[in-house]
């Protein structure tokens, strides 16, 4: 249940950084590098304390972030940003890779323009040509995503929780959601 449910971290200025297990978050506020924003009434129980379980946290120091450089280049990251979809078909499923729009043998970067989420039939499919020879076209035009953006693939979760969450996101992540 600790290991499910899911805590949103907020900055020491109430900025949204990320998600957590609601077990790092509980552990992040006994040891006090938190404080607790909101909770949704369910009461953990432990031998020596019982508390709300919180949906929220702020961290007591500012967290620095990286936005200068943006998001790390990675295969994670690439899922992360196509929302676990692939984007020839849009397909959503397990059985997803990553695929070069201009293959690599053909000289195409490996990076965020060029590299995008594929199911396996897409990416055997396409094979050793582009999109664009392929006849695949793109559901979206690729683009490297700003830091704000990986963080918040929002977990599934109750009603409560998602409410709880949206007081501190911005808007246009509430149609967003990850795949568990
Ligand atoms: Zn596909």
């Amino acid at each position: 249940m600790l290991d499910t449910q899911k805590v949103l971290i907020l900055n020491f200025s109430y900025e949204p950084l990320q998600f957590c297990t609601a077990k790092r978050g509980i552990v992040m506020v006994l040891s006090g590098r938190a404080e607790k924003i909101e909770s949704n009434g369910y009461i953990v129980r432990s031998p020596s304390q019982n508390f709300a379980l919180p949906t929220v946290i702020r961290v007591l120091k500012m967290v620095r972030r990286n936005t200068g450089k943006g998001l790390a280049f990675s295969k994670k990251n690439i899922m992360r940003r196509d929302n676990y979809t692939c984007q020839y078909c849009g397909v959503r499923e397990n059985m997803l890779t990553v695929d070069h729009i201009v293959p690599k043998s053909r000289g195409g970067g490996t990076n965020w323009t060029n590299v995008v989420v594929a199911s396996k039939p897409c990416n055997l499919k396409k094979g050793n040509k582009t999109a664009v020879e392929a006849g695949m076209p793109l559901q979206k035009k690729p683009f490297r995503p700003s830091f704000h953006y990986h963080a918040f693939v929002i977990p599934s979760a109750s009603e409560e929780h998602l409410e709880s969450w949206y007081k501190y996101l911005p808007p246009s992540l509430k149609m967003r959601s990850s795949l568990n």
